[in-house]
């Protein structure tokens, strides 16, 4: 009886095995519409039919009694967390934000100002690096969190907001100041879109 999660790397090679041992020369087409048969409406993967069950005598998990637990469930891995503080950068109302690079992940994409950092570091340490990338002075006021969840990981955004007076000197191109209607059209990358939504429920 296979005791792996059936989507495995290990249960499908035991499974691709098994097949070879098992598959009749002859009469194949009858031999799988029957394995389909009995999956379909007997052997069904909850709750087995198994008094019904025309192969019951054969069967590996009802002898380990095990016909109820199989197959087991796959487990989903964890999946890591990063860390990033974001910066939202208000000069009268248009906020700076950045395309990322073409290739790579989320290539092409608009986002925030943003820097990651550890798990076990200070956020604030993070955002003094991005005061002096640009030039700013004085503090920004915490406004909240949010969090994104890609297919490989998690990203916890700790946001903070700055006011300017004075137009700050960003590079062309891939860098731009756009109000709130304009970033709810953009292609904001996930992660920032809550950011977004994050800023506008702050009221700042
Ligand atoms: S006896 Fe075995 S093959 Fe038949 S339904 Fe139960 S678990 Fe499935």
């Amino acid at each position: 009886a296979l005791q792996e999660p059936p989507r495995s790397a290990a249960a499908e090679k035991q499974l691709w095995q098994w097949s070879e041992q098992i598959t009749p020369v002859e009469n194949v087409h009858d031999y799988t519409q029957a394995i389909k048969d009995l999956g379909a409406m007997v052997c069904i993967p909850r709750k087995p039919l198994c008094d019904n069950c025309p192969i019951s005598e054969l069967c590996q998990a009802r002898k380990l009694g095990l016909e109820q637990q199989l197959p087991l469930k796959q487990v989903a891995k964890p999946i890591p967390t990063r860390h990033e503080v974001v910066l939202l950068i208000d000069h009268r109302g248009r906020y700076l934000v950045r395309r990322r690079l073409a290739e790579g992940f989320l290539g092409g994409m608009w986002e925030f100002p943003m820097l990651s950092f550890q798990e076990d570091e200070d956020p604030e340490s993070r955002l003094r690096l991005l005061f002096s990338d640009f030039g700013l002075r004085g503090n920004a006021e915490p406004i909240g969190s949010s969090q994104h969840v890609y297919s490989h990981f998690r990203l916890k955004s700790a946001i903070y907001y700055k006011k300017i007076e004075d137009l700050l000197r960003v590079s062309e191109g891939d860098d731009d100041w756009f109000s709130l209607d304009k970033l709810k059209k953009i292609a904001l990358h996930g992660a920032h879109k809550k950011v977004l939504v994050e800023l506008q429920k702050s009221g700042v």
